[in-house]
C-alpha cells in the first residue's frame, strides 16, 4: 500500500505550484509520444497524480511510471489546459530520484563520460578525421577542468561515483 508524504508534496509544490492546477483531464497522456509508445505503460497524467497525492514510494522507489522515461519533448506542457509545468515538475522528481541512485545505468555512462571528457559521447579520432574531410569547423571543447569543478560543486559526482561503488 503506497503511503501519502506530505513532505514529498509540498517540497515539488515548493518547486512549482502549478501542480496543483492539474484537473486530472489525461491531455498530456493522450498527446505524449512515449506514451503511445509504451502503449500506456508511461503516463505523465499518473507522475503528476502520484506528485499531488505524495506518493514519493512509488515515484521515487518503485518509479511506477518512470519519469525518467520522459523525452522532454515538451508536447505535454503545450497541450495543457491548466498550464501544468510538467517537464519542470519530472527534473524535480528526476533529482531526487538521483539522489537516491535510482537512475538508469545510460545516464550513468554519459555522466561519467561529462566528467571525464566534457562531452556525453566522446569524440573518436575518426569522428574528427571525417569532419576535416567534410570541411566542418573544429568542434570546441569546453574546459574539462571548469566542467568538474562545477560536477562537485553540485554533488554530481558524489553522487554518481556512490551509486556504482
Ligand atoms: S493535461 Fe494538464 S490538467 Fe490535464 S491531466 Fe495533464 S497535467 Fe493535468
Ligand atoms: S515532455 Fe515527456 S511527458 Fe511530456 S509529452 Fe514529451 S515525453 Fe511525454
Amino acid at each position: 500500500m503506497s503511503v501519502v508524504n506530505y513532505n514529498f508534496r509540498n517540497e515539488v509544490l515548493k518547486h512549482n505550484a502549478s501542480l496543483s492546477y492539474c484537473y486530472q483531464c489525461s491531455t498530456c497522456s493522450g498527446g505524449c509520444p512515449v506514451a503511445l509508445l509504451t502503449n500506456g505503460k508511461y503516463n505523465p497524467r499518473k507522475i503528476i497524480e502520484e506528485a499531488i497525492l505524495g506518493l514519493k514510494d512509488k515515484l521515487v522507489e518503485s518509479q511506477d511510471p518512470n519519469p525518467w522515461l520522459c523525452s522532454t519533448c515538451q508536447k505535454c506542457v503545450e497541450l495543457c489546459p491548466q498550464k501544468v509545468e510538467l517537464t519542470e515538475i519530472f527534473t524535480l522528481i528526476k533529482n531526487l530520484c538521483f539522489e537516491e541512485q535510482k537512475y538508469p545505468e545510460a545516464f550513468y555512462s554519459q555522466g561519467k563520460a561529462v566528467f571525464d571528457s566534457g562531452v556525453a559521447i566522446p569524440y573518436s579520432n575518426s569522428i574528427v578525421a571525417r569532419r576535416k574531410k567534410l570541411g566542418l569547423p573544429e568542434i570546441k571543447i569546453a574546459s574539462v577542468e571548469e566542467i568538474k569543478i562545477l560536477m562537485r560543486e553540485t554533488n554530481f559526482e558524489k553522487n554518481i561515483l556512490r551509486g556504482n561503488e
